[in-house]
C-alpha cells in the first residue's frame, strides 16, 4: 500500500513475481479472486501492479461509474531506457508499426535553448526524451554540474541531505518529465499514467508532477493521476506496459 502520502490514496498495489512457475501462477490467480474487481498492470520483467478499480472509481479516477471497462492508461518505464505502453480497455494496444507508447524517442517537449539540440541518442537521433530522462541522463546532468558521476539513487540521496547541486537536477528532472508527460496527455488523455523502473522510485516526482503538468497540458484544470507501478524495479527495465486480461 502506499496510501500514506495521500496521493495514492485509494491504491492497493501489490508486487509479484510471475516467473512462470506454477507457484507464481497460483499465487497470481489467488490474487484475482482475492480482488476479482482488480486491474492487473504486467510489466516485461514479470512484476505485477494490482489496481483496485473499485477504489478508483470511488475516488472519481474513472469518467464515470461504469468506466472500469472503458480506462485508458499510459504505463511508463523510466529506467536505463525510456519506454511506454498504451492500454485501452485493459488490452495493450500496439499499434499499426508496434511501436505504440515509444514516447522516449520523441524530441524533449519545449526544449530550451540550453537543451538543443541535446544529447545523441542511441537510435541515432539527438535530444530523444530518453537521453534527458533515463537513469544516465539523470547521472550526466549531475556529472555535468558537479564534475562527480553518481547514480540516480545516490543523486536522490545527496539531495536529501541538502546537496543543492542534486536538487536542481532532480528539479530539472521533474520538469522535463512533466513536458514530456504533457505531451502524452494533450494526444490521449489517459485516465491514469503509471510509472515504472528504477526512476519511478524517486519518491520526490509524486507530490512535484501535478502542479508541473498542468502548466504544460492544454487545460489548466487537467489532473491526471500520476501514480508509482512496482516496487524495487531498479533495473532498468524497458518496455511496454502491459495488461493482464482478468479473465484469463
Ligand atoms: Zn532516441
Amino acid at each position: 500500500m502506499r496510501d500514506a502520502d495521500g496521493s495514492l490514496q485509494g491504491f492497493s498495489e501489490i508486487s509479484r513475481d510471475l516467473s512462470g512457475s506454477k507457484e507464481s501462477e497460483a499465487r497470481y490467480r489467488g490474487l484475482l479472486e482475492a480482488a476479482p474487481d482488480a486491474m492487473v498492470v504486467v510489466d516485461p520483467s514479470g512484476k505485477i501492479v494490482l489496481l483496485n478499480v473499485q477504489a478508483e472509481k470511488r475516488f472519481g479516477y474513472s469518467r464515470d461509474g461504469a468506466a472500469a471497462n472503458a480506462r485508458v492508461v499510459f504505463g511508463v518505464i523510466l529506467g536505463t531506457g525510456v519506454g511506454g505502453g498504451v492500454v485501452v480497455n485493459r488490452q495493450i494496444h500496439d499499434g499499426r508499426n508496434r511501436i505504440a507508447g515509444e514516447w522516449g524517442h520523441n524530441p524533449l517537449p519545449w526544449a530550451r535553448a540550453d537543451e538543443l539540440p541535446g544529447p545523441g541518442c542511441y537510435c541515432g537521433k539527438l535530444g530523444c526524451i530518453e537521453t534527458f530522462l533515463s537513469g544516465a541522463g539523470l547521472a550526466r546532468d549531475y556529472r555535468v554540474r558537479s564534475g562527480q558521476q553518481r547514480t540516480a539513487v545516490a543523486i536522490a540521496e545527496a539531495a536529501a541531505a541538502g546537496d543543492l547541486l542534486a536538487h536542481e537536477c532532480l528539479e530539472l528532472y521533474q520538469d522535463r518529465l512533466a513536458r514530456s508527460l504533457a505531451s502524452i496527455i494533450n494526444v490521449l488523455d489517459p485516465d491514469a499514467i503509471v510509472l515504472g523502473g528504477g526512476l519511478s522510485n524517486l519518491t520526490c516526482l509524486y507530490p512535484a508532477l501535478p502542479a508541473l503538468l498542468k502548466s504544460y497540458t492544454f487545460s489548466a484544470d487537467a489532473g491526471t493521476p500520476i501514480m508509482p507501478a512496482m516496487h524495487g524495479d531498479s533495473s532498468g527495465v524497458r518496455g511496454a506496459a502491459w495488461l493482464w486480461p482478468i479473465s484469463a
